[in-house]
C-alpha cells in the first residue's frame, strides 16, 4: 500500500503506531503535522507539501506520518459561500504527490485523524491512502496490558502484580493510552508530593480523580447553604444509581469542588460494552435527573446546579427519539437533517415535527416522573447520604454500603467480579 489512515479518539497512539512501523522497518521517520500546512497565505501549504515529499524521496525508503490529516483533508464543502483556497490548493497537492508515486519510489505515507467521517472522499482512493486502520481506546484487559508497562518504572510497594494492575484498568474504564500514561505520572508526582516512599494506591486513586475532573480547587468556598444544596443534589444523583438496576455503579461521590466539574461530582464505573438497551438508557436519565429531582424534594427553590444534566437529559431523549427509533408514535425512522439548510427545508411534515417534539417532552417527563416516585420512597436515604457528605465530603463506595447497605442486585460489570470485588482486594 502507498498510504493507510490510522484513526482513533485522541491518546490511542496513532502516533506511536506510526513511530514503530517506522522503526520495525529500519527506515526514517517524517512527522508533521496537517495544522503546518494551512497557512494565511495562498500557495505556501502547497509548496510544503511539495517539500516534504521532495525530501521524503530522497530517503527513500521512509515513512511520511501526517498527524491531524483533517486540518487539510476535510471534505470539500460544496455549497459554502467562503471556500477556502489555500485549503484545496494543500489537499490537492498532497493528492499529485500520492499520486505521482511510481512502485520504484518506496515512501508510504500514513495519516492520523480523529475524524475519518470529516475525510475528502478522494483521500481514500485506491493508490491514496485506501487502508483504513482503526486505533480504538483499549478494553479492560489492554488497559491492564498499558498499565503493566508503565508502572514497570514506577516504585511501588510490590512488585507489579497482575491483580494490582488490573484493579487500576478496572477503576479508569474509557481511558486511553495517554491518560493511562497521565495517570502513572500523576500518581509518582503525588507521591513525591506527600513525600511517601512508595507510590501506593491511594496515590492512583487521587491521580484517576486528578485526570477525570482536574484538581481541587479548596479556593473556592461555597456558603453553607450553597454546600447543602450541592450535597443534596449529589446524593439525588448517587441513590437514583444505587436502585435503579441499569444504572452505572458509583465508585466515589465529592462535594469538593474541581476543576471541571463545578461543585460536586460523582465518578462511576460504567462497563465496558457496546450496545445500550432502551431501559439502561431510560435508567442513564433518571439518574441524570436525580439531583434536580432531589432539590425539588428537599427545598422550596431549585438552582441552576442542574444546567449540565437537563442539558444531558435533553440529548438523551432526542436520540431515542430522532436516531433510535425508541419511539412506538414514531416508529423505527431516523430524522436526521439531510444537510445544514436544514431550517429551511425540514425532510418531514408539520404534523410529524410536532409528534417528534410531544415524544421527547414525554419521554422527559416519564423519567421526571419515575425519578420523582424513586426519591420520594428513598427520602430518607437521600438524607442520610447528604448529611454524610456534608460532613465527609468525600463517599466511596464502601461508605454507601455502610449507610444504606449494598446495592439490590448484582454487580454485572466484569471489571467489578474480576478486580474490584472484596475478596480479591488484598494485593
Ligand atoms: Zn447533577
Amino acid at each position: 500500500p502507498r498510504g493507510a489512515i490510522l484513526s482513533g479518539p485522541p491518546g490511542t497512539g496513532k502516533t506511536l503506531m506510526a513511530k514503530a512501523t517506522a522503526g520495525e522497518a529500519g527506515v526514517p521517520f517524517l512527522s508533521v503535522s496537517g495544522s503546518e500546512f494551512v497557512e494565511m497565505f495562498v500557495g505556501v501549504g502547497a509548496s510544503r507539501v511539495r517539500d516534504l515529499f521532495k525530501t521524503a524521496r530522497k530517503m527513500a525508503p521512509c515513512i511520511i506520518f501526517i498527524d491531524e490529516i483533517d486540518a487539510i483533508g476535510g471534505a470539500r464543502e460544496k455549497n459554502s459561500m467562503r471556500s477556502n483556497d489555500e485549503k484545496e490548493a494543500t489537499l490537492n497537492q498532497l493528492l499529485v504527490e500520492m499520486d505521482g508515486f511510481d512502485s520504484s519510489d518506496h515512501v508510504v505515507v500514513l495519516a492520523g485523524t480523529n475524524r475519518p467521517d470529516m475525510l475528502d472522499k478522494a483521500l481514500m482512493r485506491p493508490g491514496r491512502f485506501d487502508r483504513h486502520i482503526v486505533l480504538d481506546k483499549p478494553d479492560l484487559e489492554g488497559r491492564k496490558a498499558i498499565y503493566k508497562i508503565h508502572l514497570s518504572p514506577l516504585k511501588l510497594e510490590f512488585p507489579v502484580s497482575d491483580v494490582f494492575a488490573g484493579k487500576l484498568a478496572a477503576l479508569t474504564p474509557g481511558f486511553s493510552g495517554a491518560d493511562i500514561a497521565n495517570c502513572c505520572n500523576e500518581a509518582a508526582l503525588i507521591a513525591a508530593r506527600h513525600d511517601a516512599d512508595f507510590v501506593e494506591l491511594k496515590h492512583f486513586e487521587s491521580a484517576i480523580e486528578r485526570v477525570i475532573v482536574g484538581l481541587e480547587q479548596r479556593s473556592r468556598v461555597l456558603s453553607p447553604e450553597e454546600k447543602k444544596t450541592v450535597a443534596y443534589h449529589e446524593a439525588g444523583h448517587a441513590i437514583c444509581g444505587w436502585y435503579l438496576k441499569y444504572a452505572d455503579p458509583l465508585l466515589k461521590v465529592s462535594i469538593i469542588p474541581r476543576g471541571q466539574a463545578a461543585l460536586g461530582y460523582a465518578q462511576y464505573l460504567p462497563d465496558d460494552q457496546y450496545l445500550t438497551s432502551q431501559e439502561q438508557f431510560t435508567h442513564r436519565m433518571i439518574m441524570a435527573l436525580g439531583g434536580r429531582v432531589s432539590e425539588e424534594l428537599n427545598f422550596d427553590d431549585i438552582t441552576t446546579g442542574a444546567a449540565d444534566d437537563l442539558q444531558k437529559v435533553t440529548r438523551m431523549a432526542n436520540a431515542m427519539i430522532l436516531k433510535l427509533g425508541m419511539s412506538k408514535k414514531l416508529g423505527t425512522i431516523v430524522f436526521e437533517p439531510k444537510d445544514t439548510n436544514m431550517q429551511v427545508h425540514k425532510p418531514y411534515s408539520e404534523e410529524t415535527w410536532e409528534l417528534i417534539d410531544a415524544e421527547v417532552h414525554r419521554v422527559i417527563d416519564d423519567a421526571h416522573t419515575r425519578c420523582k416516585n424513586l426519591l420520594t420512597e428513598k427520602i430518607k436515604e437521600v438524607e442520610k447520604v447528604a448529611e454524610e457528605l456534608l460532613t465527609k465530603e468525600v463517599l466511596t463506595r464502601e461508605d454507601m454500603i455502610r449507610l444504606i447497605g449494598p446495592r439490590p442486585f448484582e454487580e454485572k460489570n466484569e471489571a467489578f467480579k474480576k478486580y474490584l470485588d472484596p475478596d480479591t482486594k488484598q494485593q
